[in-house]
């Protein structure tokens, strides 16, 4: 079994930068890389913020925050993957930009270096066909916000090797989450449970059944969950849960998951939630204000 000292994450996202920060944080050495530099300066300074609120807590030092941020390494370049036992990939929801990036990835990497994808919704074995080792290439779906969120899903392809699979749940418990088991389905178990509720709170929006307020107000006191669904939208980002629908619409080929068409116009406006500073909310106030 591969044993794991050095990762690697492609893109320095929301989803890649929290990723990042829990390995750090758990005594790995962590490559960062993204297309933007922009996007690296955002990631670093969010990541020191959060160690500073955990400073603030009681629950680190400062040594701790100077050692895990002196673990990260950063660049935009694939060859810095070079010397890495695995790579996750954490890029934008799309797939033929992720097909692109593993391609131009592999060449550069150890032969036994294994690759993870942190997708939401698209199929493994198809990503990992775009590789030159689908034994070595599986699903580790982490939760947002990474630090905060216990669940990552373990999602094996077709082709995922056993030694693959215990590498990566080993992984997974010595950062402190549990492992959920998933098979190979669109969106596996969370999104294919949580995007069609989603989705159909923006129905509900654009039927006029309810407003923002009235919608996140209902599902947090009437159903007990802490956020509502299109506070929840904003922080996936919208532009995420259009993608997965989409990949649930036509990998399922089902009606009932049929993107709602005020969800796509929000993400054709560049209103792709809290990431851009309005979605169904606007972020420009404090609290944010419901939009509709
Ligand atoms: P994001 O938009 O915050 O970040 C994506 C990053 O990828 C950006 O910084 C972008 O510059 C970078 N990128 C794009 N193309 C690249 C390339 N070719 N090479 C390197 N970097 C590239 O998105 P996110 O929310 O962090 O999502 C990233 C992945 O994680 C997606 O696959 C998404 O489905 C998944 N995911 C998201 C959530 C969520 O709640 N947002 C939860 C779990 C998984």
């Amino acid at each position: 079994m591969t044993t794991i000292k050095k990762i690697g994450i492609i893109g320095a996202g929301q989803m890649g930068s929290g990723i990042a920060q829990v390995c750090a944080q758990a005594g790995y050495a962590v490559t960062l890389s993204d297309i933007s530099e922009a996007a690296l300066e955002k990631s670093l300074a969010g990541i020191s913020r959060n160690f500073d609120r955990q400073i603030q807590k009681g629950k680190l030092s400062e040594t701790d925050k100077t050692a895990a941020l002196g673990r990260i390494v950063t660049g935009t370049d694939l060859s810095i993957f070079g010397d890495c036992d695995l790579v996750v990939e954490a890029a934008t929801e799309n797939e033929a930009l992720k097909r692109d990036l593993l391609k131009k990835l592999v060449p550069h990497l150890k032969p036994e270096a294994l690759i993870a994808t942190n997708t939401s919704s698209i199929s493994i074995t198809r990503l990992a066909a775009a590789t030159d080792r689908p034994a070595k290439f599986m699903g580790m779906h982490f939760m947002n916000p990474v630090p905060v969120m216990q669940l990552v899903e373990l999602i094996r392809g077709i082709a995922t090797d056993e030694p693959t699979f215990e590498a990566i749940k080993e992984l997974t418990l010595a950062i402190g989450k549990t492992a959920a088991v998933a098979e190979d389905f669109p969106a596996f178990i969370v999104n294919r449970i949580l995007l069609p509720m989603i989705n159909e709170a923006v129905y509900t929006l654009y039927e006029g059944v309810g407003g923002v307020d009235a919608i996140d107000t209902a599902l947090k006191l009437g159903a007990n969950h802490p956020m509502g669904p299109l506070e929840l939208a904003d922080f996936i980002g919208l532009d995420t849960c259009l993608a997965v629908m989409q990949v649930l619409y036509e990998g399922l080929a089902d009606s009932k998951y049929r993107p709602c068409p005020l969800l796509v116009k929000y993400v054709e406006a560049g209103w792709i939630g809290k990431k851009y500073g309005r979605g169904f909310y606007d972020y420009s106030q404090t609290p944010p204000v419901p939009t509709r």
